[in-house]
């Protein structure tokens, strides 16, 4: 039985005070006996504060570095991660990916790097528009995840989270189908199959996430192959993330 694992994504949001109000108001939602995962991941500002503040919600980096440390002006290292006690990490989000040269290579080493760590990775994947408009989704999404996923072993590989976003449906209020949703994160498990096998398989746990909102996150969490969510603008409010953990209890 895979835990349901929900997670909001700021993105370039909250200041420390605010990042702590948000933690706040969770803490006061949340009992610990809840039968899925709830977290958010945080700017590397925020961070240290939202850690220092939860207690039952999990708190994800948004990105690091695959090397130790070094001159790599600007960037974040997983040991510094570790060091404030980060437990999971979103890596090769689209926005990232597009905006700030993340390629399938660079997601690879850096998810190593993590599970080395003992920090789970969020690994993120997902088609444009143009390759939905042109039927590559189930392509793109096996070449994603083959890359991403290349120097990962069985056993790691179960333990990990992937996240399926199709670009086309990231902050544009245009969610998937549930059908669409289920049928791309089936598409996920079957890949995850081929490359390591039905155990792995059975235990990954994948997440959808584009406009998933409190309205529409039970329909997702009913479909067999979607675990979870990721979750952009309806994170960012105590309230709207709040009727998202009552929607899932
Ligand atoms: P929205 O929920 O705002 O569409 O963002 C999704 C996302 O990118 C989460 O990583």
């Amino acid at each position: 039985m895979r835990k349901p694992i929900i997670f909001g994504n700021w993105k370039m949001n909250k200041t420390r005070k605010e990042a702590e109000e948000f933690v706040v108001g969770i803490e006061k939602v949340l009992n610990g006996s809840e039968k899925a995962e709830y977290g958010v991941a945080t700017p590397f500002t925020c961070l240290e504060i939202s850690v220092n503040n939860a207690k039952n919600l999990k708190i994800a980096a948004e990105n690091c570095h695959f090397e130790e440390s070094g001159a790599y002006t600007g960037e974040v290292s997983v040991p510094m991660l570790k060091d404030i006690n980060v437990s999971h990490c979103v890596i090769g989000h689209s926005e990232r990916r597009s905006m700030f040269n993340d390629t399938d290579e660079s997601v690879n080493k850096k998810a190593k790097k993590l599970i080395d760590a003992g920090i789970v990775p969020i690994v993120c994947i997902g088609e444009s528009e143009s390759e939905y408009d042109s039927g590559l989704t189930e392509k793109v999404i096996r070449t994603q995840l083959n890359g991403s996923l290349a120097s990962l072993n069985k056993e790691e590989v179960a333990n990990i989270v992937i996240a399926y976003e199709p670009i086309w449906a990231i902050g544009t209020g245009k969610s998937a189908t549930k059908e669409i949703a289920q049928n791309c994160c089936h598409i996920v498990r079957d890949e995850i199959k081929n490359m390591f096998g039905e155990d792995a398989a059975n235990k990954v746990r994948v997440q959808y996430g584009g406009s998933v909102k409190p309205e529409n996150i039970a329909e997702y969490m009913a479909c067999e192959d979607i675990d979870g969510a990721l979750i952009g603008g309806a994170s960012l409010k105590v309230d709207s993330f709040t009727a998202i953990i009552e929607a899932t209890r």
